[in-house]
């Protein structure tokens, strides 16, 4: 089997087109990774955190690497859960009251 060696530019490419990602496109924020180290460990949530490095998501590219192409970022996400859970309660309570008035 033959076998090549790269430079670390031709590696870092080859890795982002395994990615999908195309030259040229990797996020400016994690390189294409995806992923990147915080000073703290509070991460992409930000607040108060311990003094550690810490990898988590990238909070520009959420993760696809992409800079054209985010994939959502968590707290939209995060948020569209509490909405989601919020919407299936109160639908809950609309039915149980219909069925009240039905009785
Ligand atoms: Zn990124």
């Amino acid at each position: 089997m033959a076998t090549h060696t790269y430079t670390s530019e031709e590696f870092i490419e080859a890795a982002l087109l395994w990615r999908g990602i195309e030259p040229g496109r990797a996020c400016d924020r994690c390189g294409g990774a995806g992923t990147r180290a915080y000073g703290s460990t509070s991460t992409w949530r930000g607040g108060i955190g311990g003094q550690m490095i810490t990898n988590g998501v990238c909070d520009k590219c959420w993760g696809s690497g992409d800079k054209d192409r985010p994939w959502p970022s968590h707290d939209g996400m995060e948020s569209n859960a509490i909405q989601l859970t919020y919407c299936q309660e109160k639908h809950r309570e609309l039915l149980s009251e219909r069925v009240k008035l039905k009785e």
